[in-house]
């Protein structure tokens, strides 16, 4: 017999069995709104504009060859990530405190990160949310940290449970890793807001916790890209160190292209070199400072590749390039932030659309959370039983959560959806 034998059967993974049990339903009236990834208005999946365009150039420059990239990836690809995120003109950057590297879109990226927290951070312990995204827990425990959650999400009013938050948080163990949804959290849709960032900021700062932040949907919340990257760019801002997990299968539609990147922003100074001068006596002493913090950064990189190549070895070229592409010109930069907005207002439009056709049909209960959430998901509350009457009754397929992709609704679906939920709730 096989040596593989005695193997048991393992599960589908939670969220891809939602689409592996989609697929087997002949019903022609069937629904996946399990998946985390856009569909038009007609369900089906979409390749940006800007996306094409900078693929046709690519394929047309016969310069371009196919030999490995560094270790890190695509130079320029993670100099455009890091100022994505971090903004422009952030002072981190600009001191060269921080380490970029190509990562396997936001999965590998995190993973990588999580690998090298384990091997050179003093704290193992890593917070995150609850609830949180399924593959959260698993790719750090993994990694070889220990996780431990902090509560997030509040059921009575399905909305942040702030209070918890800071009690947890408080709680932590100094020095403890945090993970931060950067924006539209996943799968609860609920985001704090700008006030209760800064209020989360500066405990954590007080207890020397290090921030993790997951931006797997940047400009996918709001439209805007500056406006989703506002909580970790105020954590950059006060010079303290900062981990970010960035990918670009949700808002450049890059999904299989598996692209994104980790940057790791180290400790730095924030007063301007006059101030520091009036304190340290010398211009030399500042100019040491600077220069031993960016040599931090470049250890960090050290680091990061001896974690990375017996790993995987390099970062594919395709997708890197893609991006690179985009984000060097300013022209296909504008065009993707459009592309993007209008993705990011169809779920919005859905959402009211949704919550409508609740309104109109008197479905008991209070479903304003559904307008109030935000980004791909809305976790509607509603329980395993109904999740499963609604796939049995309707062929409507989402995680037994309650979670449901807003992004995989149209004007022609949102009806169907609305009976059954009306159906699973009275
Ligand atoms: N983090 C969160 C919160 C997510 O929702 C996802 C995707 O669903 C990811 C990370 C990683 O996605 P990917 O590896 O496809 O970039």
């Amino acid at each position: 017999g096989s040596v593989f034998a005695s193997l048991v059967q393992a599960p589908e993974d939670p969220i891809l069995g939602v689409t592996v049990a989609y697929n087997k339903d002949p019903s022609p009236n069937k629904l996946n709104l399990g998946v985390g990834a856009y569909r038009t208005e007609e369900g089906k999946p979409l390749v940006l504009d800007v996306v094409r365009r900078a693929e046709q150039l690519l394929v047309n420059d016969q310069s371009r060859v196919k030999e490995y990239l560094p270790i890190v990836g695509l130079a320029d690809f993670n100099k455009l990530s890091a100022k994505l995120i971090f903004g422009a003109d952030s002072p981190a950057i600009q001191a060269n405190r921080v380490a970029t590297v190509q990562g396997l879109s936001g999965t590998g990226s995190l993973r990588v990160g999580a690998e090298f927290l384990a091997r050179h951070y003093h704290q193992l312990t890593i917070y995150i949310p609850q609830p949180t995204w399924g593959n959260h827990p698993k790719v750090f425990t993994l990694a070889g940290l220990s996780v431990k959650t902090y509560r997030y999400y509040d059921p009575a009013t399905r909305g942040l449970n702030f209070q918890g938050l800071l009690e947890d948080l408080g709680a932590a163990p100094s020095g403890a890793i945090v993970l931060l949804h950067a924006c539209a959290h996943n799968p609860t849709g609920v985001d704090p807001t700008l006030e209760q960032w800064e209020q989360i900021r500066q405990l954590m700062r007080s207890k020397g916790l290090l921030p993790f932040f997951d931006s797997a949907y940047q400009g996918f919340a709001s439209g805007s890209l500056d406006a989703d990257a506002q909580p970790v760019r105020m954590f950059v801002a006060d010079g303290g160190e900062c981990l970010a997990a960035q990918s670009y299968a949700k808002n450049m539609g890059l999904y299989g292209e598996r692209v994104g990147a980790l940057s790791i922003s180290d400790a730095g100074i924030t007063a301007s070199k006059e101030v520091i001068i009036n304190i340290a006596g010398s211009s030399k002493e500042v100019d040491d400072f600077v220069c031993k913090t960016a040599d931090v950064a470049s250890k960090v990189e050290s680091q990061l590749k001896l974690v990375i190549r017996p790993m995987y070895s390099n970062p594919p070229i395709h997708g890197a390039s893609i991006v690179a592409t985009i984000l060097k010109d300013s022209k296909m930069y504008d065009e993707w932030t459009v592309e993007l907005k209008a993705m990011a207002d169809r779920i919005i439009s859905m959402r009211k659309q949704l919550f409508d056709a609740l309104s109109a049909r008197g479905t008991p209960g209070d479903w304003s959370h559904i307008i109030k959430q935000i980004g791909m998901f809305t976790f509607t509350g509603l329980n395993g039983e109904q999740v499963a009457f609604m796939t049995k009754e309707y062929h409507i397929y989402m995680t037994s959560d309650g979670r449901i992709s807003m992004a995989g609704l149209s004007s022609k679906t949102v009806p169907h959806l609305a009976d059954a939920i009306h159906a699973a709730v009275t």
